[in-house]
């Protein structure tokens, strides 16, 4: 039998030079986005106002399978990918399993995770219509560090309104941003009427995505020359993240290998969409039937305990109306959770793959994520993403689960990126400081009772 390596590295050769767009081949399109003024559904040209326009293409283009990766895309890609697909040969001596376990790691690079795939694309695609400014919205930072450098290299102003608990808990992220020349304000903030709303609703508020997302669309609006972009929940963006699964699908062919279980984390479901995108390409196509599982916080449950709904991507109300998995845009997740993944919808096209039945979703309590962030640190030396656990603990329970029943089941997983700025989180953890907030039923109902009524 071939040795399979602990590293595959493709070839820069073997980089796709295509993404692949999932909607293609989805035999049930997602429900159309509506204007939130209209409740109609939103066209192309409503977007322009927030998007530049070949975002706001990709956004609505359900047909073009896929679509040529710019050059100059491919050549800052090419700075950190193609990406390593390991083999987890110590964990899988640790656990004692016969399941193989593959994971995709997507931490090397600066910004220390996945989002570099789609923030030099959205940055890309700003500069080339002729604008000079963007802003955006950061929860845990991974994503205003990404584009932060994005814009750097390809020379646009950028603000980023991080939300206020992660600006407290993580001020070497602003550093970083600020290396990349970004401004960085907490959220929400006296710069904007939707921040100062919110502030004065609850002047202690430690902030959320929604909050923040509301704060930069308006910053972007009110600007000259400049445009809002999203490093998660769009169709675009799981486009753009298409690159991960593509490479993966590469590399695992080279060994024989095709998984039988991928298991990614779920925020927005851009890391989960694109890692799986070619393998939900074969199980619509009924080329191959994988099991594909989402993994989510206990404390932010949008797939196993949301509505599949009309909802607003945004506190403030302001953005096009999605139908997702959501916990109400009203959602603020508990300020003791550390693990990200604090959204309080979903990816309109895993919302409805999910709602068909091509995917599984479990949530997870966070101490339970670190124990297995601890656990996989030490055997395979890297340091993961609170996030990226998440998917880590959900592999170690199958790996588990298969030692029990004595299984060879091949699982790949997404290592989205490092924790190097989670580590106020792992301290809690390790002085046993860290606890497991669920919401309850009741919680939950005071964000449903916010949804729009549209269906
Ligand atoms: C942002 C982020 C996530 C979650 O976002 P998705 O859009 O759901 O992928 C997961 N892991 C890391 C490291 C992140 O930075």
């Amino acid at each position: 039998m071939k040795k399979v390596p602990h590293r595959l590295y493709l070839t820069e050769d073997q980089m796709p030079k295509q993404w692949y767009n999932l909607r293609a081949d989805m035999p049930e399109q997602p429900d159309p986005m509506l204007n939130p003024a209209t409740l109609k559904p939103a066209t192309e040209e409503d977007l322009y106002p927030v998007f530049c326009k070949e975002l706001a293409h990709q956004e609505m283009d359900a047909e073009t399978r896929y679509i040529d990766i710019p050059e100059e895309i491919q050549e800052m890609y090419k700075i950190y990918r193609p990406s390593p697909l390991i083999r987890a040969y110590n964990l899988e001596k640790a656990l004692g399993t016969p399941a193989k376990i593959y994971y995709k790691f997507e931490g090397n690079n600066t910004s220390g995770s996945h989002k570099l795939n789609s923030a030099i694309a959205q940055a890309y695609y700003a500069k080339k219509q002729g604008l000079t400014c963007l802003t955006t919205e950061t929860g845990a930072g991974q994503w205003g560090t990404a584009l932060a450098e994005a814009c750097a290299y390809f020379g646009l102003d950028l603000t980023v309104f991080m939300v206020k608990v992660s600006y407290n808990q993580k001020p070497f992220r602003k550093a970083v941003m600020q290396t990349f020349d970004a401004n960085v304000i907490a959220s929400p903030s006296d710069t904007t009427n939707a921040g100062r709303q919110i502030l004065a609703a609850d002047p202690n508020t430690g902030g959320s995505l929604g909050c923040a997302i509301s704060e930069a669309i308006e910053k972007a609006m009110t600007t000259e020359g400049c445009r809002y972009v999203l490093g998660s929940v769009l169709n675009q963006v799981l486009l753009h993240q298409s690159i991960i699964g593509l490479e993966s699908k590469i590399a695992m062919e080279m060994l024989d290998e095709y998984p039988d279980i991928i298991i990614g984390c779920a925020g927005g479901g851009s890391n989960l969409g694109g890692l799986i995108a070619p393998f939900m390409q074969d199980k619509l196509t009924g080329k191959a039937d994988p099991r594909i599982v989402a993994v989510e916080p206990a404390s932010c449950p949008s797939l196993t305990r949301g509505k599949y709904v009309y909802d607003f991507c945004d506190t403030g109300k302001v953005t096009p109306l999605a139908r997702m998995y959501t916990l109400g845009s009203g959602f603020m997740p508990s300020p003791n959770h550390a693990g990200g993944l604090r959204y309080h919808g979903m990816s309109p096209i895993l919302s409805k793959l999910y709602h068909d039945g091509y995917m599984e979703a479990v949530s997870v309590e966070q101490t339970k994520v670190f124990e297995a962030a601890t656990y996989f640190a030490k055997y395979e030396t890297i340091l993961p993403a609170p996030e990226s656990a998440h998917a880590i603990r959900a592999a170690i329970d199958e790996a588990i689960r298969c030692k029990e029943t004595g299984e060879t089941k091949t699982i790949l997983f997404g290592l989205t990126g490092t924790g190097y700025f989670d580590m106020t989180a792992y301290q809690a953890y390790h002085d046993g400081q860290m606890n497991d907030y669920i919401p309850s039923d009741a919680d939950l109902q005071k964000g449903f009772d916010g949804l729009p009524k549209v269906d």
